[in-house]
């Protein structure tokens, strides 16, 4: 890189998150990193600066707008500049449609899609100002192909992907791409609650035989990231070992 770039990356103190921000790291890029509590952000940033980068860690809810706002002020005021945008951050609230509480609807729909269009709003500016931008959602394989109990988690990540699109016909002419990976069963903390019975059921269903790694997530956004991805744009990119064509 010319010069470093600059990659914020919401719920990255563990999982995915955190896999895609020591995958930045590695290639080079100062990070602005959040999750909802301090002690385990600064964790992570701590971990991340071996990686000779600098870190700049904050405890953020993302479904909170104001605060999002002044994370992402205090990122561009901090580095001068914010290149890359990852919006990462989800969570589920699982049950059947019929047992449902409106609660855990919101909540899933505030923190993974409400989340997104307020972290892009918030990182426009200083990206069409430079010209430059990419932003990128990690949306989910269910969003495409439904899953039962997640009805309130597939909503969320369906319009995750709308918005990407919508999105991505908006900035195009300021050279922000807008694209979404869409990861399969990996196995983080989000998984790790899953029965063993559950689980084998899922394999199953994948080609590649085994569920993935946070790092091969981290693999594809830190390739939308680059300029090889620089004429992509408004693309859902699928990382799920086959299970879903
Ligand atoms: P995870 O291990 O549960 O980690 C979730 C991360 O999001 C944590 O860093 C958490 O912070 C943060 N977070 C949650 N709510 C937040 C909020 N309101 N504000 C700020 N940060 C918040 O999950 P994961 O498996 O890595 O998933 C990461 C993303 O990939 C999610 O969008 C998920 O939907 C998506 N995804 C995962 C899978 C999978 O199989 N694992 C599959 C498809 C898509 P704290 O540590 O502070 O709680």
């Amino acid at each position: 890189m010319m010069e470093q770039r600059v990659a914020m990356i919401t719920g990255a103190s563990r999982g995915i998150g955190y896999a895609i921000a020591e995958a930045l790291a590695v290639a080079g890029y100062n990070l602005a990193i959040c999750g909802t509590r301090e002690q385990t952000i600064n964790a992570a940033a701590d971990k991340l600066k071996k990686h000779d980068v600098d870190v700049l860690p904050k405890a953020v809810d993302v479904s909170d707008q104001a605060a999002v706002q002044a994370f992402v002020k205090d990122a561009v005021g901090h580095f001068g500049r914010l290149d890359v945008l990852v919006n990462n951050a989800g969570i589920t609230r699982d049950n059947l449609s019929i047992r449902m509480k409106g609660e855990d609807w919101d909540a899933v729909i505030s923190t993974n899609l409400n989340s997104v269009f307020y972290v892009s709003q918030a990182v426009l500016r200083p990206m069409m100002k430079a010209k430059f931008g990419r932003i990128i959602n990690i949306s989910s394989v269910v969003a495409s192909m439904g899953n039962p109990g997640q009805l309130n988690y597939c909503a969320s990540k369906g319009g995750v992907d709308a918005l990407t699109r919508s999105l991505a016909r908006e900035v195009g002419s300021r050279g922000i791409t807008v694209n979404a990976v869409a990861p399969g069963f990996i196995a983080t903390d989000m998984t790790a609650g899953l029965g063993e019975e559950a689980r084998d059921k899922l394999v199953e269903q994948i080609p590649l035989g085994h569920l993935g790694a946070a790092e091969d997530v981290a693999a594809s956004v830190t390739f939308l990231a680059s300029d090889a991805a620089a004429y992509i744009t408004g693309q859902i990119l699928h990382v799920n070992g086959g299970m879903y064509m």
